[in-house]
């Protein structure tokens, strides 16, 4: 887990809420929402790449450069929205002297015409940007399946054509078999979800609200989770508990949730180190 807030993070860099005034006095930062997979330890794969991404990699051993003076184990990006908080960090990979890049149609459409940022970061870097219709092969022995769990557009994206705006990932180590779902922007749990879940070992949920009208309360501002686009915690756990082998975990913390406790992933979170 590189990162596990929502976008802005917590503390948001103007915000004076309870939750982001206890972790500035504390010196607590939860950045946003991004992971790093590998199936073998050798070739990595970032799921999104949030603003906060190169302080994200200078503090994580396993994705250090070397021994090639511009070697890096990253081999590319796999988007499940067209999120600013969840987008904009490509932009400071562009010194990369490649980047995989993987979207669906649809949010590539809007990266290349409504946010400009394909046709940008081509400018700076050999960038192979990929289409990711149900699912990729990746090095390494990792293999991801994607569904489309959400339609809601990006503000920035006005009428933009598609509907495959928001995806889950299940990854999964094709030589050890464990596997791992990635779904930290999920408005409902449907039936195809509940399907994509069962049998993983590992799910990061949508830990974006602890119920449906957090944001009201803690800031006065309208709009519920649940029109935002994000399942709040209050509904989705009762829920996981139709897989008891599955450990399930929280991520994409917006700064007005004040979860903690074992099933809250923090940054810094290794996932899989007992398996
Ligand atoms: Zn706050």
């Amino acid at each position: 887990m590189l990162g596990s807030a929502a976008g802005g993070g917590a503390p948001q860099w103007n915000c004076a809420c309870p939750v982001c005034r206890d972790a500035r006095r504390d010196g607590r930062d939860r950045t946003q929402d991004t992971v790093a997979v590998t199936g073998d330890g050798t070739a990595w794969y970032l799921l999104n790449a949030g603003p906060d991404i190169r302080t994200q990699i200078l503090r994580t051993p396993e994705l250090a450069p070397g021994p090639g003076l511009r070697e890096t184990p990253l081999r590319g990006v796999l988007l499940t929205t067209a999120e600013l908080d969840h987008t904009l960090g490509l932009l400071s990979l562009r010194e990369a002297v490649r980047i995989s890049v993987f979207a669906t149609a649809t949010v590539t459409h809007a990266l290349t015409t409504a946010f400009p940022l394909r046709p940008m970061l081509g400018a700076y870097t050999d960038l192979d940007w990929r289409d990711m219709p149900t699912g990729v092969v990746l090095d390494g022995g990792l293999v991801a399946q994607r569904i489309t769990v959400g339609t809601k557009r990006p503000r920035y994206a006005g009428d933009a054509p598609g509907d495959d705006w928001v995806s889950a990932l299940r990854l999964t180590d094709t030589r050890g078999g464990s596997s791992f779902v990635y779904a930290t922007c999920l408005p409902v749990w449907t039936p195809a979800f509940d399907v994509f879940v069962a049998g993983a070992d590992e799910v990061l949920l949508d830990g974006t609200f602890t119920t449906d009208d957090e944001l009201t309360r803690s800031t006065g501002r309208p709009g519920t989770a649940q029109r935002m686009g994000h399942l709040p915690m209050a509904v989705s756990r009762p829920m996981t508990a139709r897989h008891p082998a599955t450990r399930f975990r929280y991520g994409h913390l917006n700064n007005t949730n004040p979860s903690s406790g074992d099933d809250i992933a923090g940054d810094g979170l290794e996932l899989f180190t007992d398996h």
